[in-house]
């Protein structure tokens, strides 16, 4: 996860950008389509793209020479779709089908959502409540659905089980090795190594544990992100701001400081006292520190898409509706580049942890954030949350956590935008 539902911050991020408003709509197109039409022009942008990241990124283990994309115009659409996913090296059963979810604070599309399935190949957890509607190839669609709802897409199975030690078959031929992190028989933490990055952690950190080196959100997010210029320049808006998107969950999984930074709030020194001991046999130290950093992880999210959630059912406009539209602080930032996400987005998010951990402290009753004999996972739709801490928290540690989830969803909207005027900026129609 990182922000819930990327959807609902993403909507209001966009909804007052010039850009956005003043966007074509776009007609719907098919993948096959797409794919069959610019084939050529694809084997060199992802060899390219190949070159790029080898050159470029810190950690990167190279694309298998078997899976280089190549044009055969021979090939069925089921076969060229396969061929494009596995140079991609996303999950080769991603459907990618044609639809969109609409903007909470909108009424219900007419007409019968999908199946969940027919969009994410995660299972369907209680009380989470997606829904995908279908669009017709033809059917015209105007640019926000497409990006909003493109913002969620690479958490519906995209990077689920692509290790060489994953329970897929397709993990075993990617050549990104084994899972660096986490558990690999856990589907979803599999996808972790995809959408967080520590960047920013002391030298005393990778020396003491590589592993924290071996990420990719920089590399998912440069694919998509030339993908959808590569997209807009040949005449397939469609896709254009669909892989936009996608390229922009990425980055808005970097202004998550628990995304971030390893453990935000401890210093290096520690960590590695933490990890010593571990060592030593004395792991109790370390498997409470884990348990805490998932439970803070979890509870930002959820305390976040609650108050997001809550004002789309009032029709609220509040302090977090007007951070995610603000556009003052836009300009105040460097300008977009290949480097931006890390030197830009995801400094200032490892910067932002440790006061976010003491705001959550302040405010948060201790069992959701401090007591490792907790496991907030399995419970966290059953909790109410933000009705606790409305009951529990006194008004200025409460105020003190709403300014800094406020502050933190302002870094969401501020980069979001800079990134796609970074897209857009390089195409000629724009
Ligand atoms: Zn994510």
């Amino acid at each position: 996860m990182a922000w819930g539902d990327h959807r609902f911050p993403s909507y209001l991020a966009f909804e007052r950008m010039p850009e956005i408003v003043q966007a074509a709509a776009v007609k719907v197109e098919p993948l096959s389509t797409f794919l069959r039409a610019e084939e050529t022009a694809l084997q060199k942008h992802m060899a390219d793209e190949e070159a790029w990241s080898v050159a470029n990124l810190d950690w990167y283990p190279p694309l298998p020479p078997a899976l280089a994309f190549r044009a055969n115009p021979s090939h069925g659409d089921a076969a060229r779709k396969l061929a494009f996913l596995m140079a991609l090296r996303i999950a080769p059963n991603a459907p990618l089908s044609l639809y969109f979810q609409p903007d909470i604070r909108k009424p219900r599309p007419p007409g019968q959502p999908l199946p969940h399935g027919s969009v994410n190949t995660l299972p369907l957890s209680a009380g989470v409540a997606f829904s995908y509607f279908p669009l017709n190839p033809g059917q015209m669609i105007d640019a926000l659905s497409v990006l909003a709802t493109a913002t969620e897409e690479p958490d519906t199975g995209l990077d689920i089980n692509l290790w060489s030690d994953s329970r897929s078959e397709w993990g075993k031929a990617l050549g990104f090795g084994p899972q660096p992190f986490g558990n690999p028989s856990l589907a979803f933490s599999s996808q972790a190594p995809f959408h967080m990055g520590f960047y920013h952690e002391s030298p005393l950190i990778y020396m003491a544990a590589d592993f924290t080196r071996h990420t990719l959100p920089l590399h998912r997010q440069h694919q998509f992100t030339k993908l959808s210029m590569l997209a807009f320049r040949t005449g397939h808006p469609y896709w254009g701001w669909r892989f936009a998107g996608m390229a922009l969950h990425y980055l808005q999984d970097l202004t998550q400081p628990f995304h971030a930074s390893l453990s935000p709030g401890n210093s290096a020194i520690e960590l590695i006292g933490i990890n010593t001991l571990a060592m030593l046999g004395l792991s109790k130290w370390k498997d409470d520190m884990v348990i805490l950093l998932s439970n803070r992880h979890l509870a930002l999210e959820h305390y976040q898409t609650a108050w997001l959630r809550r004002n789309a059912s009032l029709q609220l406009d509040g302090e977090l509706e007007v951070a995610l539209h603000s556009m003052a602080r836009d300009s105040s930032y460097p300008a977009w580049s290949d480097a931006y996400v890390r030197d830009v987005v995801s400094a200032q998010a490892a910067t932002r942890g440790a006061a976010l951990v003491r705001a959550m402290l302040d405010s948060v009753p201790a069992t959701y954030v401090n007591d490792p004999q907790f496991d907030f996972g399995p419970k966290a739709d059953a909790i109410a949350l933000n009705d606790e801490v409305e009951k529990t928290a006194s008004a200025a540690s409460r105020q003190g956590l709403e300014a800094t989830v406020t502050e933190l969803l302002g870094d969401f909207g501020a980069h979001s935008r800079n990134a796609l005027r970074g897209i857009l900026r390089s195409t000629p129609q724009h």
